[in-house]
């Protein structure tokens, strides 16, 4: 199925939110979306008509979707995968969204994107338990280690991307030892725990694929 290649920051002017998708630019007075540029598309006055409740489920069924990087098919699987195990259907899916081998090295600092992170796990950076694993959607268990590859740790990609883990530590669900390039998946974090993706409303995201 073929990725969105477009700009990334395209995507954030669409939903007028910080998807967060390009690493140290998103920080920086750079981001578009600091600037206050009407998303494409929309009338530069803001005079669009209200949202149906369908088109505000739709818009945080893809901003959930585009934080992850994930296509439409593949996060649908997700969602169904939440809706048959046990528990809340939202929180089930933030469980496996957070779990997935990019989003974890994306967390671990050895990325400074999801974008970048997933690139690293295609290109077989990473070792997970021991064994190299190249499938970003590959689901991280509580207590497994993750590490850059042995081969891999004097790249610049590397080094650059650790220099942010002195500046913001690593959520609290993960441990990482910077020298060795090593971290550990301590547990599955609940939805509560994951602090960091601005006010995702998870039902709305369940009530648009209860449609
Ligand atoms: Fe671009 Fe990052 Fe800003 Fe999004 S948050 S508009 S990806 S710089």
């Amino acid at each position: 199925m073929a990725r969105y290649t477009g700009p990334a920051c395209r995507l954030c002017r669409v939903e007028q939110k910080k998807l967060m998708l390009k690493g140290d630019r998103c920080k920086s007075d750079k981001c578009p979306i600091n600037k206050k540029r009407p998303a494409p598309g929309k009338d530069p006055k803001g005079r669009a008509g209200k949202r149906s409740d369908y088109g505000l489920q739709l818009r945080e069924k893809q901003r959930l979707k585009r934080i992850y990087g994930m296509q439409e098919r593949q996060f649908h699987i997700f969602f169904d995968r939440a809706l048959r195990a046990p528990g809340i259907t939202g929180e089930n899916l933030f469980n496996l969204l957070e779990r997935r081998l990019d989003n974890v090295v994306y967390r671990l600092r050895f990325a400074v994107s999801r974008a970048q992170a997933r690139q690293i796990v295609l290109h077989g950076h990473i070792k997970v338990n021991g064994k190299r694993v190249n499938v970003p959607s590959y689901l991280v268990k509580a207590e497994d280690t993750i590490e850059v590859e042995e081969t891999s740790k004097n790249l610049v990609i590397f080094k650059d991307a650790l220099k942010e883990y002195g500046k913001s530590g690593v959520m609290p669900w993960l441990q990482l030892d910077p020298d060795a390039m090593k971290g550990k998946f301590l547990a599955v974090p609940r939805r509560t725990d994951v602090t960091d993706l601005g006010d995702i409303k998870e039902q709305m995201i369940v009530e648009y694929y209860s449609k």
